[in-house]
């Protein structure tokens, strides 16, 4: 069996009980061949030579570790400046937030020719390779030049834009050419597939020879959409431990004659927030019997915090949530419980089976776990019910959910209020449906679909 190489700009340790279902599938992947998961180290180096990161080797269990510490420059344009300062922005289509500074992109190549590097040493001719994200879309393009000639797969965890978004990145034709240097590249939703369609069918003109084969450069690629999933077991035995238990006892006990609404994210500009707090706003003025009873529970996990445009939202969250505490709020209840501090994901379940309503409302994401994660724990018999921004790469998966154009904050709020109404009957039909289909197409069956489509027939 050949070995399974895994690529991404952070890596994790899969036995940690704060992986998660990505490292722990991968980990599995990569457990099973005697694998090598390859990435950033996490450390910066103040002061070191940009493109020269030391090399680490070490092991969990039978995966070998390789990672490489970035000197400060390169974590500044590589890491901070490029992917999540232009990539991150635009790839989310907010053309309005990218600092297309030209000097980012040097670190970018740079840091992407340096793994390559890097890694090429540790390489053997039958490895697998799958590296993950828009962190590392050059990589396979700078491993060919150096003469690897491995199956390399690619998969994009954020939304592709629309081909006129994407054109506005000033190497938008280089980073997409570069794509061309895999065999397999995997998007999150149809939706992102048909864009790269139109994308790489206009600007430069390939041969679309079917919904999954594109020619190009003189090179074939495949393309899929394949919705990445979580652990269900996994994620369902984290319900049973005692800090998810004593967080579902805390939260009942507290908020016994309330109706719990959550949030749970990154304090991130995608996910919709401050929209989330007006809609949350209207629905206490224009269905006032939620007044004194329906309680939102947001935390907001820092995040990049020495991006500018997270420093601006996560003040305009503490404003937005202090005026709806400052105007509606009594003294034996405060409508909004804004937490600006990361939940440990063991204590995570216990949060979401204390919630009537999982608000979970992005203007763009590529999947969005938590929404998969609410549906998990949920108790079959009296499920709470999901909101679930039409934007979500989730909302391909999950009609079943009460779906939100997040801009519309009227309508956002009426679906919160139907949200809080509805009947158990309809709750645990609705909850059924979604369940099946998150365990059917979980994290597994995304691993193996994509790695079967990987060693599939060659695409020449
Ligand atoms: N998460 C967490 N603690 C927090 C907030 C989030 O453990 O305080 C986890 C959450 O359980 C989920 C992940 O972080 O597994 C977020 O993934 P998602 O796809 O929803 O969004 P992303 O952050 O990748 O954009």
């Amino acid at each position: 069996m050949s070995r399974l190489v895994v690529v991404s700009n952070r890596i994790g340790d899969p036995r940690k009980p704060s992986a998660g279902g990505l490292a722990v599938a991968l980990g599995q992947a990569l457990q099973s061949t005697g694998g090598l998961w390859f990435g950033w180290s996490g450390k910066v180096v103040e002061g070191g030579t940009p493109g020269e990161g030391e090399l680490h080797l070490g092991h969990a269990g039978r995966v070998q570790l390789a990672t490489v510490d970035l000197c400060s420059e390169d974590h500044r344009s590589y890491y901070l400046g490029y992917s999540n300062g232009v990539l991150w922005p635009v790839f989310h289509y907010r053309l309005d937030l990218a600092d297309f500074d030209a000097g980012f992109v040097g670190g970018y190549r740079r840091v992407n020719q340096m793994f390559a590097h890097r890694l090429a040493n540790l390489l053997r001719p039958d490895d697998i390779i799958w590296v993950h994200d828009y962190h590392l879309i050059p990589l396979a393009a700078e491993l060919r030049a150096m003469g690897c000639r491995q199956r390399i797969g690619f998969f994009l965890h954020i939304p592709l834009p629309p081909p006129l978004i994407l054109a506005a990145i000033p190497e938008h034709d280089w980073l997409m050419r570069s794509l061309f240097a895999y065999d397999l590249v995997g998007f999150q939703s149809q939706a992102d597939l048909a864009h790269f369609s139109r994308y790489v069918g206009h600007e430069v003109a390939a041969d679309v020879v079917d919904d999954h084969t594109f020619r190009a450069f003189g090179m074939t690629l495949r393309a899929q959409a394949l919705p990445i999933g979580i652990d269900v077991d996994e994620f369902s035995a984290l319900s049973r431990s005692r800090e998810s238990q004593d967080m579902f006892r805390q939260m009942r006990l507290e908020y016994a004659r309330r109706r719990l609404l959550l949030g749970v994210e990154r304090l991130d500009y995608s996910k919709g927030l401050p929209q989330r707090l007006r809609a949350f706003r209207q629905l206490l003025q224009n269905y006032p019997e939620n007044i004194g009873s329906a309680t939102l529970i947001q935390i907001a996990s820092p995040s990049r915090e020495s991006v500018d445009a997270y420093a601006n939202l996560r003040q305009e969250l503490e404003s937005l949530s202090g005026a709806i505490n400052g105007d509606f709020g009594e003294l034996d209840w405060m409508p909004v419980r804004y937490i600006h501090r990361n939940v440990a994901r063991r204590r995570l379940p216990g949060l979401y089976q204390a919630a009537r309503v999982a608000l979970v409302t992005p203007l763009r994401d590529g999947m969005n776990l938590v929404a998969k994660e609410f549906v998990a724990v949920q108790d079959p018999g009296d499920p709470g019910v999901l909101v679930l921004s039409r934007f979500a790469g989730a909302a391909e998966q999950l009609a079943e959910a009460l779906q939100v154009n997040p801009y519309d904050i009227s309508r956002t709020a009426e679906t919160m209020q139907r949200a809080l109404q509805m009947t158990q009957p309809e709750r645990q039909e609705r909850h059924q449906a979604l369940l099946r289909r998150i365990r059917e197409q979980d994290v597994h069956w995304w691993c193996q679909g994509f790695l079967d489509a990987l060693v599939g027939p060659a695409a020449g």
